[in-house]
Parts: C-alpha cells; sequence; structure tokens
C-alpha cells in the first residue's frame, strides 16, 4: 500500500488534490489485512480521511491477485455517483499505468430500472397511450438501438409510462424470453457476472438477501460504506409496509368498471362475476378497514406502535382469500403466455398482500415490530401498515458474516466512546476485529460552526 498512499507515491503522481494522510494508509493496509486473512473487519474514520480510496486500493488490489470478485455497498446516491465518475476510473488509470492491470466494475440497480424490450414492444402493439406519450417511445426507440444498457435515468420518461415498460421481476423469465440477446436488463447483468468490482446501495444489497440471493452475482467479500446506515435500511428492506391505495390499484389490476381488467379473460361465467363480486367487497372492506385504523390515532399523531392482535380487518382478509381461491380456479385460462405476464405478478402481489396483512393483524412474527403511519401533512391522507424484524444481527450473522469470505464495515460514526460493542451486537459481529481513526483536520482551526437564530420549524 506504501508505494500508492505515500508521499511520491502513484496517488500523489496522478491526483493534483492528493495530500498525503497517515490514516488513510493505516486503513488501506487494515482492510488489505482482513481481505488477505478472510476476516471481517469494522473501521471507523474521521472526516478527510480518503475512506474511499483507502478501502478501493486495497479491495481491488486483492480482487486482482486472488481472482476474487467484491461488492461495495453505499447508503447514498451521491457516494455511488463519486465511485463511478471518479474514485474508480481514478483508480483505474493508477492500476493500469503503474500496476499494468486492468479491471471491470459494474454499478448495479435495482431491476425496475431497467427497460423490459418485450413489455415495451406489447405495450406498442396494444396501443393503450396518449398521443403525447408519442415523443417518449420514440426516445425510448432510438435508445433500444443505440444503447445496450441503460436505465430510467437515461430514459427520462414519466413514472406512469415506465411502469409500464421497466423490467417486472415477475413477469422476467429470460429462458422461455425471446428478446433476451437485445434485453438491456440482461445486457447489464452479463456485465455484473464479468466484474471484479459491483457497486451497489445497501437498498439492493438487502432485497438481494431478501430474494434469496438471486438477483446479484456472489462476490467472497463486501465492504459497507456509510455502514451507519444499514441496521435501519436492513429492517426496512426485509420488513413490509402495505396501504389501501397499492390495494386499490392492484384491484384495478384485475376489474375496474368499463375497462380491461384481467377478470376479462376469465371463461366461466360463474367465476368471472364471482371475482368481480370479490374484487367490488375487498375494496369496500379496505375502506371500512383502513377508517377503522385511523380512529387508533390519538389528536394529530401520525406514527402509533401496535402492540395488541387487531380484531378489524377480518372480512377483509377473508374475502381476499377467496379471491386468491378464485384466481387459482381460474388460473387455466391463462397460459396463453401474453395473460400469463399480467396474471401472474397481479395474483402474487395479492398473495404477498394477504399476507402481510394477516401478519400484522396477529402480530404473527416475535421478532417484529408493527406500527400504523400518516403524514403530518395530510392527517386524512393514506394510512400505511409497517411490520420490520427488530432485530437483524441473526440475519446479518447467517446472511453476510458467517457468508462472505470477508466483510468490512467503514463510517465515519460507528463507536461510542472509541467502543463498537453496541454496533457489533446490533450486526451480530463476532469474530473481526475493529479500528477507530481520528479525522486529520485540525477542527479548531478549520471549522466554523454557525447557528441558526431564526428557525422556522423549532
Ligand atoms: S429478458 Fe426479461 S426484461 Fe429482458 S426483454 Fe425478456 S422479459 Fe423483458
Amino acid at each position: 500500500m506504501k508505494e500508492i498512499f505515500s508521499p511520491d507515491g502513484y496517488l500523489d503522481n496522478e491526483l493534483p488534490e492528493y495530500e498525503y494522510r497517515e490514516s488513510q494508509l493505516v486503513m488501506a493496509e487494515f482492510i488489505q489485512d482482513k481481505l488477505i486473512e478472510n476476516q471481517n473487519g469494522i473501521i471507523e474514520a474521521g472526516t478527510g480521511t480518503g475512506k474511499t480510496m483507502a478501502y478501493l486500493i486495497p479491495a481491488l488490489k486483492y480482487a486482482l491477485s486472488h481472482e476474487k470478485k467484491i461488492a461495495i455497498t453505499t447508503e447514498t446516491k451521491a457516494l455511488q455517483k463519486q465511485l463511478v465518475d471518479k474514485d474508480i476510473p481514478a483508480a483505474q488509470k493508477i492500476f493500469k499505468e503503474y500496476l499494468g492491470l486492468d479491471f471491470k466494475f459494474a454499478l448495479c440497480l435495482g431491476s425496475s430500472n431497467y427497460p423490459c424490450r418485450r413489455r415495451f414492444e406489447r405495450f406498442l402493439k396494444k396501443g393503450s397511450f396518449e398521443k403525447s406519450d408519442m415523443k417518449h417511445f420514440e426516445r425510448l426507440s432510438s435508445l433500444f438501438k443505440e444503447k445496450r444498457i441503460f436505465t430510467f435515468f437515461d430514459a427520462e420518461m414519466p413514472g406512469h409510462l415506465w411502469e409500464e415498460i421497466g423490467r417486472d421481476s415477475e413477469t422476467c423469465d429470460q429462458q422461455r424470453c425471446p428478446m433476451t440477446t437485445i434485453c438491456p436488463f440482461q445486457a447489464a447483468r452479463r456485465e455484473w457476472a464479468q466484474a471484479d468490482l459491483l457497486v451497489m446501495n445497501h437498498y439492493l444489497f438487502f432485497s438481494n438477501i431478501a430474494s434469496g440471493k438471486s438477483y446479484l452475482p456472489v462476490s467472497e467479500a463486501v465492504i459497507f460504506d456509510e455502514a451507519h446506515s444499514i441496521e435501519s435500511i436492513a429492517s426496512r428492506q426485509l420488513g413490509f409496509s402495505i396501504d389501501h391505495d397499492f390495494l386499490i390499484n392492484l384491484l384495478q389490476r384485475f376489474y375496474q368498471r368499463g375497462k380491461y381488467g384481467i377478470i376479462n379473460n376469465f371463461k366461466s361465467i360463474k367465476l368471472h362475476d364471482e371475482a368481480i363480486h370479490s374484487v367490488e367487497i375487498i375494496a369496500k372492506e379496505s375502506q371500512i378497514f383502513f377508517e377503522k385504523m385511523r380512529e387508533k390515532f390519538h389528536g394529530a399523531e401520525t406514527v402509533r406502535r401496535i402492540i395488541t392482535v387487531t380484531n378489524e380487518g377480518r372480512n377483509l382478509t377473508e374475502q381476499m382469500k377467496r379471491l386468491i381461491g378464485i384466481l387459482e380456479l381460474a388460473e387455466q385460462d391463462f397460459e396463453e403466455e401474453d395473460l400469463r405476464i399480467e396474471f401472474d405478478p397481479a395474483r402474487n402481489r395479492l398473495i404477498a398482500y394477504c399476507e402481510s396483512l394477516i401478519s400484522f393483524l396477529n402480530l404473527s412474527y416475535e421478532n417484529y415490530v408493527y406500527w400504523i403511519e400518516r403524514s403530518d401533512r395530510e392527517l386524512l391522507g393514506n394510512i400505511s401498515l409497517t411490520g420490520r424484524p427488530v432485530n437483524i444481527n441473526e440475519i446479518m450473522r447467517q446472511e453476510v458474516l458467517s457468508f462472505y469470505e470477508s466483510s468490512i464495515f467503514v463510517s465515519a460514526t460507528l463507536s461510542i466512546k472509541n467502543d463498537f460493542s453496541f454496533f457489533m451486537s446490533t450486526i451480530g459481529f463476532e469474530r473481526g476485529s475493529g479500528k477507530v481513526l481520528d479525522s486529520p483536520f485540525n477542527h479548531k482551526e478549520q471549522m466554523i460552526l454557525y447557528i441558526c437564530r431564526y428557525n422556522k420549524s423549532s
């Protein structure tokens, strides 16, 4: 590490703004040791240490010399952008020029950020869009022609249109899809598989765990930057949140008076009528149930924890189970692939919603905390029911700490008075060690503290 980080080292020669900081070199050496020894590590490094380069360089050196794949996960988009646009290209230059090594990296996003070529073609064929939307589809057509991989951010398309053509995990079957060779999402996945370094955010990292690690390619080591936020994000990604609006939108996919809905394809008139009746009752019961939930709030409070079993909502879950049963009976009417594409995801979402609601009403999971919530600006607006795991330590132990050869946690704020015990217990960290590095900044000399005298919200 010394030849890279020391004064007159590679970084100093290559980056005009580089300044040697001893703590940065110490951090890089610590991480290198942990990776080589296949151990877990925690590092708290103050502002100005240059943390990103201090983990990026040893991670890449290790990945290339041991033929391993490494995942870097961050909380914020800003840090991901800094990594992808600035730090990784700088590291690429140094590795090429000074070490004669080349590496591949990829930014991984959630699948709904990628377009689905098949849904796009299908949506155009159906033609159920406004004339004014045509310009968006023309732009998308040229992106399909120009770029092998592109995302929602390149398409600059309104969200409601993207919903119709974005990749849908429940309908994408790459074994049977005839468009895999021209599909941007599949091209992105091939790129991830070949990359030495993957960059993602914590949300995607934990969604991948929730999906049985089926989405991202397996990497041998993981580095969590901004590791102070993993507890809340992991809990959120592994829990659920449901509301009335989501259910109504979902029901409209099955049936909406005067419009096309999945139920229109039922061949049996009896099942067709029963399903419509069931959809209408669910919509009504949901309205009643969520109004009852609203009554649980005291005054202007916006969050209320639920600690006893909820008796309301039983009719709603019974009706949902009934509709799920009807869908099962009508399943054979959806063998044709085009129909299946709509049927499967809608039914699976209804099942997942029903399971979450039952778990909420019965407080089914011991390790979960349940609450109802509404926005303070909309006391009469939508109410959500949430359930999240309280402790993520067991999940972290099983799915991260004993799964990866090495897991490294980095942040400026992880210890309490230089003691990592609290953070360690939160994430189930048992084997491995930690290090606290002071900021190289002279805060007394280099900081000004401004205190606002007129704070409207106080
Ligand atoms: S592989 Fe999946 S995402 Fe790609 S075009 Fe086919 S269905 Fe769509």
